[in-house]
């Protein structure tokens, strides 16, 4: 297939990207590179720099290149800067995803595969939490995510586009070329990987105060190749669907310094602080649903294998994609 990724110079972006190649797929990358990089763009692919909000490009683009389906990536995806910066996480996320769908629908590509998020159900009534649970975020971000999901219901409706939402867990890990560089990076994994490589002091755990065991949050870290392969089955899709990807397993803050202090055999200094704004407690999935109907598997997702990816990554590329 002939496949549009928006944000596909980005961190899962691009790690789909190469598996979509692997898979024999055609792929036209979209990115402005505000977070992506080039570098990361697998060189098999077409490149476009462009933006979301460049409507007429976005048009211009899909006329000229005539894709069978949308991957998209693109958006703003960071819980505490959207509880300081809502308004681009509302013209990003929602705005932005609007000139995708008129685009699409201008072009007649009809298939979309959506990166959504866990984050729009906001503060679950109990773990782990299947496609029914209630969607009532608790910060903007997860808030756009849930408004876009609900305007491709009626683009789908209308236009006959086919979405499939796929409410993303925790990306994490790497491939061997391609992995987790934000130019400020606020991810707990990378975090605490650049911390075992002598870049940052220490870790700060945000709150420990938390309603877990531990007191600190708990997370369900997918592999990010195995977070890949569920947009590749999606694409085989041909009615409109929204699915957890997740692994039903969660960590908490402290097992996952203490799982990657023994993966890098370094001491990972930590530093308590206090608990982030809108930060769910505990968000584990139920993802049964995936592999009911597409017959997904995590197979990288060991949090063993998430970290010793990553950390092969990071001592690879310690300057990120900056080298
Ligand atoms: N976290 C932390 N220290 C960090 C980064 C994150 O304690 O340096 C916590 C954060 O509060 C959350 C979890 O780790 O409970 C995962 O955060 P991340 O930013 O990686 O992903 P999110 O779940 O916010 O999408």
């Amino acid at each position: 297939m002939k496949v549009l990724v928006t944000g596909g110079a980005g961190y899962i972006g691009s790690v789909c990207v190469e598996e979509l190649l692997g898979t024999g797929h055609e792929v036209v990358v979209w990115d402005n590179l505000s977070e992506g990089h080039r570098s990361a763009v697998h060189p098999r692919a077409a490149f476009l720099q462009g933006d979301l909000a460049d409507r007429d490009l976005l048009f211009r683009a899909a006329l000229e290149h005539r894709p069978e389906a949308v991957i998209h990536f693109a958006g703003k995806a960071l819980v505490p800067e959207s509880m300081r910066d809502p308004s681009t996480y509302y013209r990003v996320n929602v705005s932005g995803g609007i000139n995708l769908l008129d685009a699409m629908v201008q072009s007649g590509c009809r298939k979309i595969i959506f990166s959504s998020t866990c984050a729009t159900y906001g503060i679950p009534e109990k773990v782990p939490m299947d496609e029914s649970t209630p969607q009532k975020p608790i910060n903007p971000y997860g808030h756009s995510k849930l408004v876009f999901e609900q305007i491709l219901a009626w683009y789908a409706q209308i236009h006959g586009i086919i979405p499939t939402c796929l409410r993303y867990f925790n990306a994490s890990g790497a491939s061997a070329e391609r992995g987790e560089h934000h130019r400020v990076e606020t991810h707990l994994i990378p975090n605490v990987l650049l911390t075992a490589l002598g870049q940052r002091p220490q870790v700060d755990i945000f709150g420990d105060k938390h309603a877990t065991p531990d007191g600190t949050c708990i997370r369900d870290y997918i592999h990010v190749r195995d977070l890949a392969s569920a947009h590749i089955l999606a694409l085989q899709r041909d009615k409109p669907g929204a699915f957890n990807v997740g692994t039903g397993n969660g960590h908490s803050v402290q097992q996952v310094v203490e799982a990657a202090k023994k993966v890098t055999q370094k001491n990972i200094p930590v530093r308590m602080q206090p608990a982030r704004a809108g930060d769910p407690p505990a968000l584990v999935a139920a993802a049964n649903k995936l592999q009911r109907e597409l017959g997904w598997k995590p197979v990288h997702s060991s949090l063993e294998e998430i970290l010793t990816s990553a950390w092969c990554w990071h001592q690879t590329h310690p300057r990120g994609y900056s080298d």
